[in-house]
């Protein structure tokens, strides 16, 4: 079956992939805090996780100067946006730069319902740490 139902009495809206990460990117749109909610909105899978890898969120954060240039958002100003996005309620407490969680308001279909970063919808083997060899 394709797509999920979703509670009759939900009134939901769609939002095109393309253009939250063109949000994302747009280093004209502040504050930083709602570049990175859209960046979210893009990544995000079924359970509201937006994975990014190490530094990715600078990047995409960043701002590329005229020449093409890009300046990486600094840790300190993707901590900040993260911080302000909680205390709004627009991302939830445990998100970070590996990891942004959405409120329960956000769903997606047909992405996976996995997150490796928090360690959700794996199975035991993979929950266990490590072994190092
Ligand atoms: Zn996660």
């Amino acid at each position: 079956m394709a797509g999920r139902a979703w509670a009759p009495d939900e009134d939901f809206f769609m939002l095109d992939t393309e253009m939250c990460e063109g949000f994302a990117d747009n280093a004209t749109i502040k504050p930083l805090y709602v570049r990175l909610v859209f960046a979210a909105y893009a990544r995000a899978n079924d359970i509201g996780h937006a994975e990014f890898e190490p530094g990715e969120l600078s990047r995409i954060l960043g701002e590329a100067l005229p020449d093409g240039e890009l300046i990486l958002a600094s840790r300190q100003t993707v901590y900040s946006a993260l911080q302000q996005a909680e205390e709004f309620g627009m991302i939830l407490p445990g998100s970070g730069v590996r990891c942004i969680v959405l409120p329960n308001g956000f769903r997606r279909g047909g992405r996976d319902r996995k997150c490796f970063w928090h360690k959700v919808g794996l199975d035991r083997r993979r929950r266990r740490p490590r072994q190092r060899p």
